[in-house]
């Protein structure tokens, strides 16, 4: 990545978070109202998206608890895992429209997938079944993801497929045009 991560670099001792994680779920439980939400997403929507940590998907979307699926990884790339996602949130949970959310400065545009695939296997003896799915172009990433999508027989609705560049500079998002099907 090429911003400097905030708090301690990697030559400083670790803290790990989770006592913290726990005393502030202590707070949010204190005030949780959302016991009545329903299982079903409010919008009838599921977002694919990055797991940038500068990427709040709810806040860039001003989407509340309950109103989506959110599923990420890294890239916001469509695996067979995504959809598994999507087909159980289509058949099951009733989303129609999905919304992809890739962004600018992704970890995964500096990735080489063959040295990567290379080191692995130098430093583990194996290479994964996954592939890294790295790319340049985070604009065709999205059109390469929209293609997939509408390619997979799993998916009931695929009316409402939209894809968006994130841009972390300045916080908005950009339209991608992926053309007809
Ligand atoms: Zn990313």
């Amino acid at each position: 990545m090429s911003h400097d991560a905030p708090g301690p670099g990697p030559s400083e001792p670790f803290e790990p978070n989770a006592d913290e994680l726990v005393a502030s779920n202590e707070r949010f439980a204190a005030r949780f109202a959302d016991a009545d939400l329903a299982v079903r997403p409010g919008r009838q929507l599921a977002v694919v998206a990055c797991m940038d940590a500068r990427l709040d998907v709810s806040a860039v979307l001003g989407l509340q608890n309950g109103e989506a699926h959110i599923l990420r990884n890294a890239g916001g790339v469509i695996t067979d895992d995504v959809i598994r996602s999507l087909c159980l949130s289509q058949r099951m949970l009733g989303t129609k429209e999905i919304v992809l959310v890739h962004h600018t400065d992704c970890g995964l545009q500096s990735v080489n997938e063959g040295e990567f695939r290379r080191q692995l296997e130098i430093d583990t003896g194996v290479t994964p079944s996954w592939t890294v799915e790295s790319f340049d172009d985070p604009y065709e990433d999205v059109r390469q993801s929209i293609r997939r999508l509408r390619m997979t027989p799993f998916l009931l609705h695929k009316e409402f497929i939209e894809g968006f560049v994130y841009e972390v500079e300045t916080g908005k998002i950009v339209e991608v045009d992926a053309g007809s099907m």
